[in-house]
């Protein structure tokens, strides 16, 4: 194959600023992902067996689903693992159960200060600029993406959506000055992974979604001129969606505006593609937060509707049930759980200061850890597992434990060896988790 670097022509005729030229031939080399993509994080890397038996189930119901094990750089750190632990994991479960299909390896929310250690083992890079958001660019290179966008000033018409957005010289400054630093970083982080990687053998995402305010689907059609202007070939885009996306547990906001927001986005998706000659393939990616089943069925509907495809993005669900399946399990496992719940209970203000923006936890309903020890197998898992509806179900209970993790990376093989003396058990609960409360729901299975 072609050096990538000799593919990535400077053409200084290009009346924008950009360096790089997105070229066809860039796209045909790239690795592409499939319509239907599942991102399964896993943190402590023992369920990907389970979690690809999942993905298997669906296949054999007709919906091919691509698997991407994605973990952050936060995670690693939290729980002392490797990138190329998660290669591991993936090409383990690969080799375990005779799967024949694509998957890929998601370096999770990189930057340019950590991408390195990604690029040997990750094929899918989520480059994260949300900490770029509104650093302003300078007056020149605002300029210039506003001449960029000439052709879109006016009523700006994007086929199926009934009303035209307004776009004036104004409009566009505000958007380049909230967003034109973040994409500039995002092509810088790109383009270090391509010249360091050597091949185009891996998909770009660009994701803004860990941010307090939406952005908005005409925000969005900038953002992707800016992503085309960079010469991005990126395949998925996270942008922050309407309403709150608390860790673990379901939606909370205004479903139908959700809809609204998301059915925008696709149709923006769409136009831009063929405007601005992205990958035809570029497709929203959900960062869930995990457990999002109520706006689930709405993803269904319009994806179908326009015939797209998605990249759903879990993290924490895998880990919920594997203290789930030791509560199952009974015995010394139960005792380890209680142990989880109990540490997370004394330490709640230390754990759940990093995610104070993603969860809401009412600690005057959580339960002492003194009931909990009291408490059998099928109370436990009852009150952690995710059924909405469920008299024992506790939203506060479960969000505790989500970022209870590092807990259990804290006692080490106790831990990880009650994994493998229950692994049937557990393997059970993640494999039915993934595809009954996710996938049935997401897809039409
Ligand atoms: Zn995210």
């Amino acid at each position: 194959m072609q050096p990538l670097e000799e593919l990535l022509v400077w053409d200084k005729k290009d009346p924008s600023w950009s360096q790089y030229r997105i070229k066809e031939k860039i796209f045909t080399q790239m690795k592409k992902i499939g319509k239907y993509s599942f991102g399964i994080g896993d943190r402590f890397a023992h369920q990907g067996s389970a979690q690809l038996r999942a993905l298997l189930k669906a296949q054999n119901g007709g919906i091919e689903v691509t698997p991407v094990w994605n973990k952050s750089n936060r995670e690693h750190m939290y729980v002392h693992s490797k990138p190329a632990d998660t290669r591991a994991e993936a090409d383990q479960a690969v080799k375990e159960l005779a799967y024949k299909g694509d998957y890929c390896v998601d370096a999770d929310h990189i930057n340019l200060s950590n991408v390195e250690g990604f690029v040997a083992t990750s094929d899918f890079f989520t480059i994260d600029v949300a900490s770029k958001i509104g650093i302003a660019a300078s007056a020149e290179a605002v300029d210039a993406f506003v001449a960029s966008c000439a052709a879109y000033t006016g009523e700006l018409k994007i086929p199926a959506i009934a009303h035209p957005f307004h776009v004036d010289e104004t409009l566009l400054k505000t958007i380049a000055g909230k967003f034109l630093t973040a994409i500039d970083e995002a092509g810088k982080i790109y383009r270090f992974i391509a010249e360091n990687k050597k091949s185009g053998d891996f998909v770009t995402e660009i994701s803004m979604d860990e941010v307090e305010t939406p952005q908005s689907p005409v925000e969005l059609f900038f953002i992707l001129k800016m992503i085309a202007n960079q010469g991005i070939p990126a395949q998925t885009i996270a942008p922050k969606f309407t309403g709150r996306f608390n860790k673990g547990v379901d939606y909370v906001g205004d479903v139908a505006m959700f809809a609204k927001e998301f059915e925008e986005d696709i149709l923006v998706i769409d136009y831009a593609v063929k405007e601005f000659q992205m990958m035809d393939n570029l497709k929203l990616s959900v960062h869930s937060g995990s457990d999002k089943f109520s706006i689930y069925p709405e993803i269904q509907r319009i994806i179908t509707k326009y015939d797209k495809g998605i990249h759903v993005k879990t993290a924490g669900t895998t880990w919920l049930e594997e203290v789930i399946g030791l509560a199952v399990s009974g015995g010394e496992a139960l005792k380890a759980a209680k142990s989880i719940y109990a540490q997370a209970l004394s330490r709640q203000e230390e754990l759940c200061a990093p995610y104070a923006d993603v969860i809401d936890i009412h600690a005057d309903q959580l339960p002492t850890a003194e009931a909990v020890a009291e408490w059998s197998s099928e109370k436990f898992a009852n009150t952690l597992r995710h059924i909405p509806g469920h008299p024992d179900y506790n939203p506060n209970l479960r969000q505790l434990i989500h970022v209870g993790y590092k807990i259990a990376s804290e006692m080490g093989t106790y831990y990880t060896d009650l994994l493998k003396a229950n692994k049937a058990v557990i393997g059970q609960c993640v494999e039915e988790n993934l595809y009954d409360r996710h996938l049935k729901r997401l897809f039409t299975l």
